[in-house]
């Protein structure tokens, strides 16, 4: 495994939140970042050493993009292919190209995952209209429409209940391929984010909590306010996960906690995958050792991997569009952390910074 030392230059494919507090972690640690993005006004440009603003399609941008950075990696898994492939030509590029492809298609996602053991909702795929009217007569609704690919926060999502026609579903879900799910009436969401290693060594967090409002993450709680062996499930599929996919970087996988074991004794279903830092592991920048971001550094540089063992609990609060005015309440509020991504344009759902709360000590009482 190649050890990329601090020094180096790490390349990001985006420009996001995500891809800012990567920066972040990554300068901490005596790294460049080199941020490639379409916007002059992202937020990890202001942060980062040095950035490219071309398009994801502008080979010539990526090729140069390539030759300037030591190792690299991404903070949208949306990215086209294309984008990271090139890297890849160039330099190690983490996560491959192939897990990239898995994480931006629900189907092959959710099939890897029922052949990795790891159970998911029934689905089924539908190419049309006609298709989508016959799976729901099959399914008993209320179920669930997504767009197999492109999807994020709820977007191009419909829920299906009867009495409802195909045709407005169909419509409203927008896309050429809809994966028809079974709606799971979950006890709730919990997630748990993996760091791996080219050698294969990986490392997971605790899982935790995530409650949504509007499709959109709203909080988590850290620790997932579970029974202990449902957290343990959740852990034990994520790095399985992780392994058969040969993941390098992060991998998050979000679930759902049924309210009894299925059929097969499972109490969690795969929902989704990330190979990127996640909005649920937000946390980790005030409660753990090591955040999800230095975590990722470590790992796509080869380093040792960093303690995820938490020192307190907490909770993480979105600030979604107008609550990031509330800036100055959250910063005079005890054992609380204010992060802001440098967004100048306020809108609703967008994602504008988040809040931890830390709670007492991990192991204590809240
Ligand atoms: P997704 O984009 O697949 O992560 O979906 C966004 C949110 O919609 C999830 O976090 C759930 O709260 C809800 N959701 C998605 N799929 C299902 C399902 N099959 N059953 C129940 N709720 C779902």
């Amino acid at each position: 495994m190649k050890v990329f030392a601090p020094g180096s230059t790490i390349g990001i494919l985006g420009g996001g939140q995500l891809g800012r507090m990567t920066a972040l972690a990554a300068a901490k640690l005596g790294y460049r970042c080199h941020i490639f993005c379409p916007g002059k006004n992202e937020p990890a440009v202001g942060v980062a050493a040095a950035h490219t603003c071309a398009g994801f399609d502008d080979r010539a941008a990526l090729e140069a993009f390539a030759q300037s950075v030591d190792v690299a990696t991404l903070e949208w898994e949306n990215v086209p292919v294309e984008a990271p492939e090139i890297v890849g030509k160039h330099v190690p590029m983490y996560p491959g190209v192939e897990v990239l492809r898995m994480a931006q298609d629900r189907e092959q996602e959710k099939t890897f995952a029922r052949q990795a053991g790891v159970g998911t909702a029934d689905f089924a795929i539908v190419r049309s209209e006609a298709e989508l009217a016959e799976a729901m007569q099959r399914f008993s609704l209320p179920a669930i429409l997504k767009s197999t690919r492109m999807g994020y926060d709820g977007k191009g999502q419909v829920k299906i209940t009867s009495g409802m026609d195909a045709a407005q579903a169909w419509r409203e879900m927008g896309s050429q391929v809809g994966i028809l799910e079974a709606f799971i009436d979950f006890a709730c969401e919990v997630s748990v984010i993996v760091a791996a290693r080219a050698d294969g060594e990986t490392l997971a967090y605790p899982a935790i909590e995530n409650v949504h409002r509007h499709h959109i993450l709203d909080r988590t709680f850290a620790p997932a306010r579970v029974d202990p062996s449902i957290a343990d499930e959740a852990v034990q599929a994520a790095q399985l996960m992780a392994r058969k996919l040969g993941v390098v970087g992060l991998l998050a996988v979000e679930f759902f906690v049924l309210r009894q074991p299925d059929g097969q004794g499972r109490r969690v279903l795969l929902n989704e995958i990330a190979p990127r830092p996640h909005n649920s592991g937000h946390w980790t920048m005030d409660a753990c050792p090591t955040s999800q971001f230095e975590q990722l550094v470590r790992a796509v540089c080869g380093l040792p991997l960093g303690d995820v063992t938490p020192h307190s609990r907490a909770e993480m609060l979105n600030l979604i569009g107008e609550d990031a005015n509330r800036w100055e309440e959250f910063l005079k509020m005890p054992q609380t952390s204010l992060h802001l991504y440098g967004k100048d344009d306020i809108r609703p759902g967008r994602k504008m910074g988040h809040v931890n709360f830390l709670k007492g000590a991990w192991n204590g009482k809240e």
